[in-house]
């Protein structure tokens, strides 16, 4: 009786998506939706927010670097991101004597702005639904192979007749897990110079132990400017090239945020998995998560402890620190917040009365009547696997970086071993792959050492058929001394060794390469997970990747009364909430906003996660804030609102109900990090740097106002 009551209650709740749940596709945003954003105060128009023949605040958003958001904010092409995302950027132009890191970096012209080989931003200039286009001639009793054929081909025929008309990126995605395509039309730009980041300690400060977490007190923004050809179009990097005219740019409002203020954040969140069943849910939660922070936290060990004793370790390994730590600390999170706030019964309500409903519809009994317990079984079968991959990817991407470096010269081996590849295609490979000083300025073998020391044991335990494993290593050798033996003999492992073993490089040296123990090992790992993890892996996701289509659109019949949007993918959505404060456990309140205040607070010197600069001390004291300060006179630094966003919303433009930047957003609180799996209104919250501290630092702190003179300015 209770477990029913119980389960009611949580049922109407997982039943009922918040009016701010979803992430909406810009152009196809549904009357309902359009209808709730007005009444949450929206007054910029759909049209205003996406238009294909006149400009439009999407064309304002621009993707970075594939993994982030940023926002344009001026006729100059000039850029706003996070910190975080501009990180290995600003680490790539660092060195002891040029820090950038720690001091900061603005450029005082354009002619000061650093190039960043590699780097792209792209805009969207147009969302087609091609779903009736795509699955047109699919037979309705394909097999899952045929109709994954049949997808490739008519969606490559689709690609190459609109990049044909365009003349611009084309590429197709599916939305509810394969029941909606849409075609996406973008311009790359990759001419992207870095203009400015503040030091570490404003654009990162409180460091790990406050990633996640509120209230948060992080200026995290950095300053980039895209470069475009005379005609204004794309261009790879060209003293030439000029800074971009967009069709578009933010206004930026200065007047600043209160409660309960409409928030759209406007970006291309990565990945969410909101549709997923009990059990898999329970997986990720009870396997996948602890597996992986266990590898994580054997890595971290070494690195933050290097970290900790030397400055060149703490530029070299500063960005791969970041980016193992921040999903990490995330995967803690969202376990802390699905168990807290019962994912599992909620999940378990949702698909009870599923049942409940098509026990009493004939039509979706015939159709749907096995389906959970199908993709359960499905789900449960496949873990082993998964569990290997998951291994696989923390042990050999994640972790010691000799496995990935040693990759390239597989290539090299088979040519070697090809007799109709002529010695001059071996030797111009060599010079080609010769540079290897970019690699080896951020590696220390030590340390790669370490990290391989402290995961392989878990590695071993847990991929059981290691005869790849006990092949390589002698039966009296330890684990630990097998790695010390792998590092002392690789000639993988330094510059120097590297570069005397390529000079006068004779094919049949390739003997050599693949008698390298650091190569062998990679390609055993490599190979093992191609021949066996994931040939495997592939069956199940091939069915199981069926039976979630089925599953989404049977729940859009039988549940109805839920607004549906489509999982992230990557690609260009629209989220709307409010700025608002939480509850984020019994007793607690949490305010809506930071301030300097705050910063000042949280200050310790001996800690470097919480040092403050100098002269932002300075500007405190004589709360020199000029135009930026709020109403109040005070400094504000961040504001939470209920935007649905997840990893790759780093960056977006938080817009105010009249379409202009009032803030970058950057992270969620830790239980938010839940809404991968599950949006939870109650306690969901985007984390977002105040526009006005961003301008404040630019301007009082760096001294770099004409970047702000380039932006236009609301102030009443
Ligand atoms: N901090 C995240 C990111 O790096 C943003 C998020 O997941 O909310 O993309």
């Amino acid at each position: 009786m209770i477990k029913k009551f119980l389960l009611l209650i949580t049922l109407s709740i997982s039943l009922q998506a918040s009016s701010t749940e979803g992430m909406w596709v810009p152009g196809m945003i549904n009357k309902l939706v359009s209808g709730n954003m007005e009444s949450m105060g929206m007054k910029v128009s759909l049209d205003d927010l996406y238009a294909i023949n006149n400009s439009s605040i999407k064309d304002a958003v621009v993707h970075f670097n594939g993994g982030c958001t940023s926002v344009l904010v001026s006729d100059q092409g000039l850029l706003l991101t996070n910190h975080h995302c501009g990180y290995s950027r600003i680490q790539s132009h660092s060195s002891l004597e040029k820090n950038y890191l720690k001091d900061g970096f603005w450029a005082m012209s354009l002619t000061e702005e650093l190039s960043n080989p590699g780097m792209d931003a792209s805009i969207i200039k147009e969302i087609r639904d091609v779903t009736d286009l795509v699955l047109a001639d699919l037979s309705v009793d394909a097999s899952e192979a045929e109709r994954k054929e049949h997808l490739k081909k008519v969606s490559g025929e689709i690609i190459e007749k609109a990049k044909e008309e365009t003349g611009l990126d084309v590429y197709i995605k599916p939305f509810y897990h394969g029941n909606q395509y849409l075609l996406f039309i973008s311009e790359i730009f990759t001419d992207i110079r870095l203009v400015g980041a503040p030091p570490s300690s404003i654009g990162k400060y409180g460091f790990d132990t406050d990633n996640w977490v509120w209230p948060r007190h992080t200026g995290d923004f950095s300053v980039f400017r895209i470069y475009a050809n005379r005609e204004n179009k794309p261009a790879d990097f060209s003293e030439e090239n000029r800074p971009y005219q967009p069709k578009h740019f933010l206004p930026v409002n200065i007047q600043g945020v209160e409660e309960n203020d409409y928030t759209l954040v406007y970006g291309f969140p990565g990945t969410t998995e909101n549709y997923i069943t009990e059990v898999e849910t329970k997986n990720i939660l009870e396997t996948v998560n602890p597996l992986r922070l266990k590898m994580r936290e054997a890595s971290l060990s070494v690195i933050d402890e290097a970290m900790r004793k030397d400055e060149l370790t703490k530029i070299q390994y500063a960005a791969k620190q970041s980016r193992i730590s921040n999903a990490y600390k995330k995967w803690i999170g969202q376990t802390k917040g699905l168990v807290r706030h019962r994912v599992l019964d909620k999940k378990d309500s949702v698909e009870s009365l599923f049942t409940k409903r098509i026990n009493e519809n004939p039509d979706w009994k015939s159709s749907y009547s096995t389906l959970i317990a199908e993709m359960e079984e499905i789900e449960n079968a496949q873990l082993p696997l998964s569990v290997n991959r998951n291994y696989f990817i923390e042990f050999y991407y994640m972790g010691p970086e000799i496995f990935r470096f040693t990759e390239k010269y597989r290539e090299l081996a088979a040519m070697c071993k090809d007799e109709t590849i002529t010695d001059e295609a071996i030797d111009a490979w060599i010079a080609e792959h010769s540079d290897n000083s970019g690699y080896f300025k951020n590696y220390d073998t030590s340390i790669d050492g370490d990290i391989m020391k402290a995961q392989i044991e878990y590695f071993v335990e847990d991929q059981k058929p290691l005869d790849f494993l006990n092949n390589l290593k002698t039966d009296k050798e330890s684990l630990t001394e097998f790695v010390d033996r792998l590092y002392d003999e690789s000639i993988f492992n330094n510059e120097a060794s590297l570069n005397s073993f390529f000079d006068g490089f004779k094919r049949k040296n390739y003997k050599k390469i693949e008698a390298d123990p650091a190569y062998e090992f990679s390609l055993r790992l490599a190979k093992f997970y191609s021949d066996v993890t994931r040939p495997g892996l592939l069956l199940y996701v091939t069915k199981s990747d069926s039976l979630m289509r089925i599953w989404m659109d049977a729940q859009m019949k039988v549940l109805p009364e839920r607004t549906y949007s489509p999982d992230a993918n990557g690609t260009l959505r629209i989220t709307f909430g409010k700025v608002e404060g939480y509850e984020p456990f019994d007793g607690a309140e949490y305010a809506y906003y930071t301030t300097l205040e705050g910063v000042m607070e949280k200050e310790d010197p001996t800690n470097p996660e919480y040092n403050v600069p100098a002269r932002l001390k300075e500007l405190y004291q004589k709360k020199d804030y000029g135009r930026y300060a709020h109403s109040t006179g005070e400094m504000r630094v961040a504001f939470v609102a209920s935007n649905h966003t997840s990893g790759g919303n780093s960056g977006s433009p938080v817009i105010d109900a009249n379409g202009n930047l009032i803030g970058l957003n950057f992270d969620r609180t830790w239980e938010s990090t839940m809404s991968d799996i599950m949006f939870n209104p109650i306690i969901c919250r985007n984390i977002s740097v105040d526009i006005r501290y961003v301008l404040f630092i630019m301007d009082k702190y760096a001294g770099a106002k004409h970047l702000v003179d380039e932006m236009k300015l609301i102030s009443e």
